[in-house]
């Protein structure tokens, strides 16, 4: 059976004690593709990821260096392809151990924002935060826009924290370290957008403010790392484990 690093990860984060309705950009993203997928992943952690993805949370492991890395072939690949992206960078340090795998929370108009900073460093001298990313295809623009790079995430990542250390001052530029398993890694940059920002905070008070669930059944579900909870499919309850609640 595949580990879940992406649960081991979230075990050894702190625990949360700012006030502001808890937010992160995966629960954003959830709550407006099924409302009721949002429900569930704020109480279920699902035991087993699919291949794709865990080929990710190897990847981020590998770069990470944690402890007992991963000896899966294809994230060994594309940890290989993301860092030499990340090679043009200085990366931050902080106390001589890399600044990686930074989980925060930070308070903001009423929320508490939780995101996992990946890297960070500079560019020449530009300040800028590290995403990486593995896909099954490479990320391509339409008209010269790349839509994955608009998700909540980068405008949610730019919000400065209380402080902003290892910068100076937090970066205003999220760069997406892109590696496929099919086609050319590229890096596709993000800077801050006030416009963005506007949206996030729109998205986050419906969120904060919903009442309702509603299950948007079709073929979504077929990916659905939540079908078996929702379905209740036979000993879903074998596949899940009770998340702490966030509420
Ligand atoms: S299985 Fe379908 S309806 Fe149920 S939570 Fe997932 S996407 Fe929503």
């Amino acid at each position: 059976m595949a580990i879940n690093r992406a649960a081991q990860r979230e075990a050894l984060a702190p625990k949360e004690v700012s006030a502001g309705f808890p937010i992160s950009k995966s629960e954003l993203e959830a709550y407006f593709d099924c409302p009721a997928k949002y429900q569930f992943m704020r109480r279920w952690q699902p035991l087993v990821v699919n291949q794709e993805l865990q080929d990710g949370i190897d990847a981020h492991a590998i770069l990470a260096g944690a402890g007992g890395l991963p000896t899966n072939p294809r994230a060994i690949k594309l940890a290989g392809a993301l860092g030499d992206l990340e090679a043009g960078y200085t990366l931050a340090e902080v106390g001589g151990q890399p600044w990686r795998e930074q989980y925060q929370i930070v308070p903001w108009q009423g929320f508490a924002i939780r995101r996992m900073i990946d890297a960070g460093g500079w560019l020449k001298r530009t300040p800028v935060l590290i995403d990486y990313k593995t896909a099954n295809w490479a990320w391509t623009p339409i008209e010269g826009i790349y839509p994955k790079a608009l998700g909540f995430q980068p405008a949610m990542y730019l919000i400065p924290p209380p402080d902003p250390a290892p910068f100076k001052a937090w970066p205003e530029r999220l760069d997406f370290l892109v590696a496929p398993s099919k086609g050319k890694s590229n890096i596709v940059a993000y800077e801050r957008d006030e416009r963005d920002e506007a949206n996030l905070l729109e998205a986050a008070t419906i969120v904060a403010e919903a009442k309702a669930f509603p299950k948007v059944q079709g073929w979504k579900c077929e990916r659905c790392p939540f079908f078996d909870v929702c379905l209740e499919t036979d000993q879903w309850q074998k596949k899940y484990e009770p998340r702490q609640s966030r509420a």
